[in-house]
């Protein structure tokens, strides 16, 4: 491999839960409603994702593989829209550059399935497999060829939580796909997929957790803000349990987590910290989605709304949980 590919790779693939973010992202693009994701050792000697999407015609398989090869209409819209921005066409591409990649896909319609094997030495190849409706990407030795990025891998551990970190999320942004993971063969997450923000909350979070969330339902102006927070009795030693996300997607936002910190102000001890899971919903123009694409810092063209929206929706969600 060009030694510029691979250091383009590492940019999009710089840990196993990269990987697993783009893949699950695939996922959801696909239309999935069940999704299981398994790993092995942190994921660096095994990640499988599972789907139940639309798969891919036999004869785009090997294309998905070429950098810059989306099926995904990129007009300038689109590039607004923060909900479909990532790495354009680079993940499979970049993936399969640091990785061993094994897929299997039935499309709709089509009657057996296909195997495609790559990114080792040997040729690619495409051979007929009988296998469910969807997608399953099998990813083996990441960084087997690129050993520099191997070394900044953290311990098995620590790159396993972050991809428990990424399906988290996952699971708390779209409540009608049901996400099961799976860790060094056990199950570490499954959520229904009813619909339901707070049966996925339950299911990331546990019961003692969700027993002390207050739901919110609230909108200022054009901003729209859901999902629940802690009563103060709830509140955590740190901020890993502030959960936001905007227009369906995670982000981190300083703006949001200030505004809900205020609303608490008076009402927690120093050094606790309110937990939320709230959903912004904002028109798109209003976000500024000049931001790389794996870091998850927003910025607004304009904060002051979404601080009001924030502060003002837990305000009022704190008040009626007081009545
Ligand atoms: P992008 O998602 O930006 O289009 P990727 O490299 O992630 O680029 O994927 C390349 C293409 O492979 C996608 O555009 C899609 O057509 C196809 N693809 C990848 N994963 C899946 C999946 N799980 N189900 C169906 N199609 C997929
Ligand atoms: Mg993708």
């Amino acid at each position: 491999k060009q030694v510029a590919e691979l250091i383009a790779a590492g940019e999009v693939v710089e840990r196993p839960s990269a990987v697993i973010k783009e893949l699950v992202e695939n996922s959801v693009d696909a239309g999935a409603t069940v999704i299981t994701v398994e790993i092995r050792r942190g994921g660096v000697t095994y990640m499988r994702v599972t789907d139940n999407g639309c798969g891919i015609a036999p004869e785009d398989v090997p294309t998905a593989f070429l950098r810059h090869a989306t099926s995904k209409v990129a007009g300038q819209e689109d590039l607004n829209a923060i909900g479909t921005l990532g790495f354009r066409g680079e993940a499979l591409a970049s993936i399969s550059a640091v990785a061993h990649v094994e897929l299997f896909t039935r499309a709709e319609g089509e009657a057996v399935g296909v195997r495609y094997a790559c990114g080792g030495e040997e040729e690619p190849e495409l051979t007929e497999a009988g296998c469910p409706g969807g997608t399953t990407l099998v990813v083996r030795d990441l960084f087997f060829n690129t050993p520099a990025r191997m070394k900044f891998l953290k311990k098995d551990v620590t790159e396993g939580n972050s991809v428990a970190g990424i399906l988290d999320k996952l699971a708390m942004s779209h409540p009608e796909i049901s996400i099961r993971f799976i860790r060094d063969g056990k199950e570490q997450l499954h959520s229904p997929g009813d619909s339901k923000l707070s049966s996925a909350v339950y299911a990331v979070c546990g019961r003692e957790f969700s027993s002390t969330l207050i739901p919110v339902d609230y909108r200022l102006g054009h901003v729209k803000v859901r999902g629940f927070i802690s009563a103060p009795a709830g509140c955590r030693p740190n901020r890993s349990m502030q959960n936001f996300f905007i227009n369906g997607r995670f982000i981190r936002s300083r703006t949001a987590m200030a505004a809900l910190e205020e609303a608490y102000k008076g009402s927690i001890m120093a050094g606790k910290f309110p937990a939320c899971v709230l959903h912004l919903e904002v028109a798109c123009e209003a976000v500024d989605v000049n931001v790389h694409p794996a870091k998850l810092e927003v910025r607004f063209v304009n904060e002051r709304p979404i601080f009001d929206a924030v502060y003002h929706a837990a305000r009022s969600a704190l008040n009626a949980g007081d009545r």
